[in-house]
């Protein structure tokens, strides 16, 4: 058992199975949230870049002037480093590298990051690795703080988190019988995604106007860039936001609200 003296370098970044065998090991990561824990601690949620979603406690993050400064604030991008203990693991520095703590003055797009981040913690399971992703989330934090439209964003960031989630909608082949939908404005949320008109006939069909039916296509299948580019209107904001909202009820999980529901009613409480 001669673990503790391999390497040199404590910090070093550690692949995920071998990090369980070390006592030291930190990673880029970004704080999705954080909640009291015992007296003066807390346990915070960090969607970490070689270990996906984990949970640590970060002792004595509630006394002031504490260590971790503003680097447990939501969001925040950083290198978190930690040792394992019995139970969570335990935080035991923080660098930050990308701070969201402007956005503060910047209502909506503060609650955008919100909103991102409370669905990410409500449908990504604790320790599933992917890199890549990692890099995908990191993106659309720093997307939400610059000038983009906030609606065209969380658009495009569920449609990524479906895929993500391997349910990505199908807007190319019919979703009920996969032959090639083509032009098809038909909907159906059940079976995931566009439907061709002769299987909207059959049973239950949703027809969606010509402009929502392209904009959905184009947050599912076009480049980040292009998909950004877009700029909604009202009542198209509303249109998409509705249908991933169903979407995401139907199959991720039920209850959690849509961007307009969740918006209005945290700018109630502020008023
Ligand atoms: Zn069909």
């Amino acid at each position: 058992m001669e673990k503790e003296k391999r390497g040199s370098a404590p910090f070093r970044v550690l692949h995920p199975l071998e990090r369980d065998f070390s006592r030291y090991w930190g990673d880029a990561a970004f704080v999705v949230r954080t909640a009291e824990w015992g007296e003066m601690d807390r346990l915070v949620t960090l969607y970490t870049q070689s270990a996906g979603k984990i949970r640590v406690v970060a002792r004595g993050a509630r006394k002031s002037g504490n260590r971790f400064g503003s680097s447990l604030e939501p969001a925040t991008i950083g290198k978190y480093f930690f040792y394992s203990g019995r139970g969570w693991p335990i935080l035991s520095q923080s660098e930050i590298q990308v701070s969201f703590r402007h956005l503060i003055n910047k209502p909506l797009r503060f609650l955008a990051l919100h909103y991102l981040l409370l669905l990410l913690n409500d449908s990504i399971e604790e320790e599933s690795p992917d890199p890549a992703f990692f890099s995908v989330l990191c993106r659309f934090l720093e997307l939400i703080a610059g000038p983009g439209m906030v609606e065209a964003i969380l658009s495009r960031f569920r449609c990524d988190l479906f895929k993500h989630l391997g349910v990505g909608p199908r807007i190319t082949e019919c979703s009920r019988c996969g032959l090639p939908a083509g032009n098809s404005t038909y909907w159906d949320t059940p079976s995931g995604g566009i439907i061709c008109e002769t299987c909207s006939k059959r049973e239950g069909w949703n027809l969606l106007s010509r402009d929502t039916a392209a904009i959905v296509r184009m947050m599912v299948s076009s480049s980040q860039q292009e998909a950004l580019r877009v700029r909604l209107s009202t009542r198209q904001s509303c249109d998409i936001d509705r249908i991933l909202t169903d979407y995401y009820s139907c199959h991720v999980r039920e209850g959690f609200p849509s961007w307009q529901a969740f918006s209005r009613r945290y700018a109630e409480i502020s008023q």
